[in-house]
């Protein structure tokens, strides 16, 4: 019998499974990965044999179909046969974080990989960051330079050991090494080059790490201030890397499921709730931690005095993180770490938070990608994404693939790794397959559109905008396998439909269309995006015919009059939070995108609704205008610690509630019994919890996201969906 194998079955330790099995069973046959598969023959015992594979199946392998056809032809002994030049449609693994067993062989001193960073075995390292092409073979990775040694050739011909044809393996003898370089550049060698390093960074210097998918910033956390100083973020929030789970305790509050999370080997950035270290994470009520996930980090922190690292990107700003070895070093960090070792699949951390069980991720990156999920249409759609936070997405074979995490479009570098890695998913997953369309946001001025329209060009494929808020509510669609729902599209801003700016949405969606239900009254951002990064702008435009005084001169009251007349419209959620946190005083100037709406969490989980206030809803637009105003009324400055959490909670829950119950009304109109909500906004936990209770005493159901990013990392996934959609039809 031929049983052909489906899912993630290459470069996981799956072949020597089938080996180890098949032998010890008797059986005769072959095993052979044929690019899209993995094909075996066996000559009886099929469904034993089948049995005996699952419950042996490596850790990170992941069957979705197994296939059974007859076979004439026999054979004398079980053997591995050579891949076939076949299809070209495999799934790749991601990135795993090093197993205990190599991670045990590191610390053994009588092991010849004692202390060796790059140690790995066909269930652990680095994957999909380092793959140049399928099918997955050595010299088609950035392992292709290093030639196996004597030992390690054995273990990768041995089918009894735990490496045998892990195609990435090394040893000391014939793997890459790390150097250490100091500030001019100066290559002080390997010997001893981690110790050395580990001891900088305990005396407080500021290092850079060549990792698996990139460059990583470190330094103690007593560094912190200097380090935000010289890296000028002074507010935002840092991740931090820490020795172990004890460790990881001291900082956060963290429930089973991040435990969970944190310990698996995917090893993403779990957002806990903060217990110590207010200067990781500046007025949030979360912290970022992760455990080490690669064979240095083991060793570094072997060698290390202290139990945390602050661990982040390495980019010039607005860039995607560096990669190579030149042009690091225009970061001017203290001291460097880095291998000789390409990157052709540049990869950053994931980013997760969890709620209910749910994951909400921030940044769906290394350890996720390239993971497929399934869609309802045969379409091959390309789809760009939009603005910020951008993941591309490639459809085929009732599949979807995401790019990484990207990053903003408004730089070039970000656009140009874009559009690689949507070529290298091509490359991959496509053959020479035709596309069928390219998928877009419809902002003009979104550099994600030039991508767009040079892949459609090139494969002569028409191109499709999609509106940002019904990519949104599409993506939570797919993500939660529905084919309509009404959702609430709560964002920053995204292009309507009617050349203003959205963001607090109900729409009824489907694949097919969708209508716009409701949303929140239009505010003027006054000069644009200088509002954006200036809310004391929001505020002014809320009152400003109120009389009241509020931040400004005469003169500049003055020249704020005449941008009023230009300035474009809004109703996006996130711009009225912005708003609020500025007039309460929660956060008055704005260092990162989303910082003030952010700040305002921590506000929100804290405070009761007190302040009565009645909202106004005329032709389904929440008059949010009008309940500021009420508020302002009721509130007696100075405010006190108290006056100020209620004042957020009262005014939010007000337009929340507003705006979920014109959801559920029209839900309850036209017979849906979904409500979902999607967007930048529902990563806040006491929102996402107002809706919820909303929906729950409405009696309908309520979806949030699971897989696909909540944000704008989600847009591509939606637009996939719709392009997708209408193409198959
Ligand atoms: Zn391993
Ligand atoms: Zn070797």
């Amino acid at each position: 019998m031929k049983i052909i194998f489906k899912g993630v079955v290459q470069g996981v330790g799956f072949r020597p499974t089938i080996y180890r099995v098949a032998t010890r069973l008797g059986l005769k046959g072959y095993v052979l990965n044929t690019g899209s598969e993995v094909e075996v023959v066996v000559d009886r015992d099929v469904d034993r044999f089948i049995d005996e594979v699952k419950k042996e199946l490596p850790r990170i392998a992941h069957i979705t179909e197994i296939i059974k056809e007859p076979e004439q032809r026999t054979f004398s002994d079980f053997r591995i046969l050579h891949s076939k030049k076949g299809e070209k449609k495999s799934q790749i693994p991601p990135d795993i974080a090093t197993c205990d067993e190599c991670r045990a062989e590191m610390f053994d001193p009588t092991n010849r990989r004692y202390l060796f960073p790059f140690t790995n075995c066909t269930v652990c390292g680095a994957r999909y960051s380092l793959i140049t092409d399928i099918p997955y073979d050595r010299e088609r990775t950035s392992m292709e330079k290093f030639p196996l040694c004597a030992d390690c050739t054995h273990e990768y011909k041995d089918p009894g050991n735990r490496r045998y044809h892990a195609q990435t393996i090394s040893c000391p003898r014939c793997g890459p090494s790390y150097h250490l370089y100091d500030c001019n550049k100066k290559d002080l060698g390997t010997t001893g080059a981690i110790q050395r390093f580990a001891h900088f960074l305990d005396q407080g210097k500021i290092g850079i790490i060549k990792s698996w998918g990139g460059m990583h910033l470190c330094c103690v956390l007593d560094e912190l201030p200097r380090f935000r100083e010289w890296y000028k973020r002074p507010q935002k929030a840092f991740a931090v890397m820490v020795r172990d789970m004890k460790t990881a305790e001291s900082f956060g509050d963290i429930t089973d499921d991040e435990h969970n999370l944190l310990l698996s080997d995917k090893r993403p950035i779990v957002l806990v709730k903060k217990k110590t270290a207010e200067l990781v994470s500046p007025g949030l009520d979360t912290i970022g931690i992760y455990l080490p996930y690669t064979g240095l980090h083991h060793v570094l922190f072997s060698f290390l005095s202290a139990d945390a690292l602050v661990m982040t990107s390495a980019n010039i700003p607005g860039e995607p993180m560096l990669i190579s070895n030149d042009e690091v070093f225009s970061l001017q960090a203290d001291w460097y770490l880095l291998h000789n070792r390409d990157v052709p699949n540049r990869i950053d951390d994931s980013v997760v938070r969890l709620w209910h069980g749910n994951r909400f991720f921030l940044r769906k990156s290394r350890g996720f990608v390239p993971d497929a999920f399934p869609v309802p249409y045969h379409a091959r759609v390309v789809s760009v994404g939009a603005g910020e936070n951008i993941c591309g997405a490639l459809s085929t074979d009732k599949k979807i693939f995401c790019t990484q995490y990207i990053g903003n479009s408004k730089y070039y570098g970000t656009v140009e790794f874009l559009e690689e890695s949507l070529r290298h998913l091509m490359r991959l997953f496509l053959k020479d397959e035709r596309l069928n369309v390219v998928a877009m946001d419809r902002h003009p001025l979104y550099e994600s559109r030039s991508v767009a329209k040079k892949i459609a060009d090139e494969c002569r494929v028409p191109v499709v905008e999609v509106q940002h808020h019904w990519a949104h509510a599409a993506s939570l669609l797919v993500d939660r396998n529905v084919d309509e729902s009404v959702v609430l599209a709560l964002d920053g801003l995204g292009y309507g439909g009617d050349g203003r700016f959205w963001g607090g949405e109900v729409l009824e969606a489907s694949f097919d269309e969708f209508k716009r239900v409701g949303h929140l009254e239009y505010l003027p951002l006054i000069g644009g995006d200088q509002a954006t990064r200036d809310p004391r702008r929001l505020v002014y435009a809320l009152f400003r015919q109120t009389g009241k005084e509020l931040f400004f001169t005469e003169s500049e009251v003055e020249i704020l009059e005449k941008l009023v007349r230009h300035a474009p419209l809004s109703s996006s959620l996130g711009r009225y939070l912005d708003a609020l946190a500025c007039y309460l005083g929660i956060c008055t100037t704005r260092t990162y995108s989303g910082e003030p709406a952010m700040k305002l969490e921590k506000y929100l989980a804290r405070g009761s609704p007190r302040y009565p206030l009645s909202v106004t809803i005329k032709d389904n637009v929440v008059g949010v205008g009008d309940v500021f105003r009420q508020l302002d009324e009721q509130l007696r400055r100075p405010l006190s610690e108290n006056d100020t959490v209620d004042a957020a909670v009262s005014f939010v829950k007000a337009i929340v509630d507003a705006l979920t119950d014109i959801a559920v009304r029209h839900a309850r109109h036209v017979g849906i019994q979904t409500i979902g909500l999607t967007g930048g906004v529902s990563y806040n936990i006491p929102i996402t919890e107002m809706v919820q209770q909303r929906v729950a005493d409405a009696r309908l159901e309520f979806l949030v996201h699971r897989n696909v990013p909540n944000g704008d990392g989600g847009i591509a996934v939606g637009q996939n969906a719709i392009a997708g959609h209408q193409h198959s039809k």
